[in-house]
């Protein structure tokens, strides 16, 4: 993810202000800040106990806290010490743990593996982890022998009443949650303020957000999704989320390319390899922006067709850029009048 001057990543989803008549706003408390390695933004509209500073000093540590237990680049996180400690032997974890880890395999149930939470090993041979750029293309034995360690077939989450617990089958397998880790703080965040009595907010992280109510001239949030070129402020379409939740994908700008061909961070669990195809970016509405968080990025291994045939089949709303030769090619599936205004849906340079 890349992010502008406005600390806004691409393809953004942004608030939007209406220019029409002056009205008399409500008050509004925002605040901004760091997490899981990007940006969020909250907005509460009307009063928050304790103003902007309790908001920001409580989202900040409920962030913190999260991002303690998913974080991989932190080595002492509870994930990280499950993915260090290289045996089958249970691993016990706190119940929202295993809550996260069980949501992350059911959206890769829902889509038959292509969102694998365990691909960390393809994505570093690959040259998106921590590891080195390759210098060449991995030969199909180093594939081979990645995929021996890849597969959601092979992590289980055992849960009782007072007891919860991570397992492998495959000891050295590794599991990395950043995929839908921006979609489940947002969620996290939205419960918070809903538990502080708070019915009108935005909250965004990176390309996920959830949002309720009004904004602070009255009105149902509306957010834009901008044209994904390098220029600002060009709208593509406009969501009117009503309550749910949205998450964008994209290939633009984290990919190299290497003896001419281009490689995206995005790799097909099926074949070992980045995806290849021309859709890229994928926006996704659902109730939940954990849900929404995993399947953009599965929307985005499957490539156009297929991914327009899973949200027809899933009753999914979907926003899809494809790039073709003669500029980008929109598609859109949704379900709810009014959700979704897209503008010249077929074609534009
Ligand atoms: P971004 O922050 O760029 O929007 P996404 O939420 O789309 O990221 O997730 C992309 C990341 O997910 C990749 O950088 C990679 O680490 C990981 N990834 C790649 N392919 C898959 C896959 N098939 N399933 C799960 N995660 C994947
Ligand atoms: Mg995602």
């Amino acid at each position: 993810m890349s992010w502008n001057r406005y600390g806004i990543g691409f393809l953004v989803l942004v608030a939007l202000v209406g220019c029409e008549k002056p009205v008399a706003e409500r008050p509004m408390v925002e605040i901004h800040g760091r997490t899981m390695g990007t940006f969020y933004g909250v907005k509460v509209v009307g009063d928050f106990p304790g103003g902007q500073q309790a908001l920001q000093t409580q989202v900040d540590s409920l962030l913190k806290h999260y991002n303690d237990e998913i974080s991989t680049y932190d080595p002492n996180s509870s994930l990280s010490k499950f993915n260090q400690q290289q045996t089958s032997t249970p691993f016990p974890v706190s119940q929202e743990m295993a809550d996260i880890v069980i949501s992350a395999l059911r959206v890769g149930q829902r889509t038959q593996g292509v969102l694998d939470v365990t691909v960390g090993p393809l994505v570093n041979l690959w040259g998106f982890g921590p590891d080195k750029r390759p210098v060449k293309t991995p030969t199909d034995e180093q594939i081979t022998a990645a995929r021996q360690r890849v597969g959601i077939q092979h992590l289980h989450v055992d849960v009782s009443a007072d007891h919860a617990a991570l397992r492998k089958d495959v000891p050295n397998i590794y599991v990395d949650l950043s995929t839908i880790g921006e979609g489940f703080g947002a969620d996290k965040v939205a419960e918070f303020l809903e538990s502080r009595g708070v019915h009108n907010y935005l909250v965004e992280i990176a390309g996920a957000s959830r949002s309720r109510g009004v904004n602070a001239k009255g009105d149902p949030w509306k957010l834009a999704i901008q044209k994904p070129t390098d220029e600002l402020d060009e709208v593509q379409a406009i969501i009117k989320p009503d309550g749910r939740a949205i998450s964008t994908s994209g290939s633009y700008r984290n990919y190299y390319e290497l003896d001419g061909k281009r490689y995206s961070h995005i790799i097909d669990p099926a074949t070992g390899k980045p995806i290849t195809h021309r859709l890229v970016s994928a926006t996704v509405i659902t109730p939940t922006s954990l849900e929404a968080d995993g399947l953009d990025t599965a929307l985005m291994v499957m490539g156009p067709e297929k991914a327009m045939a899973f949200a027809k089949q899933q009753r999914l709303a979907v926003y899809l850029v494809i790039k073709t030769d003669k500029g980008n090619f929109i598609l859109a599936y949704n379900l709810v009048p009014h959700l979704m205004s897209v503008f010249n849906a077929k074609e534009y340079s």
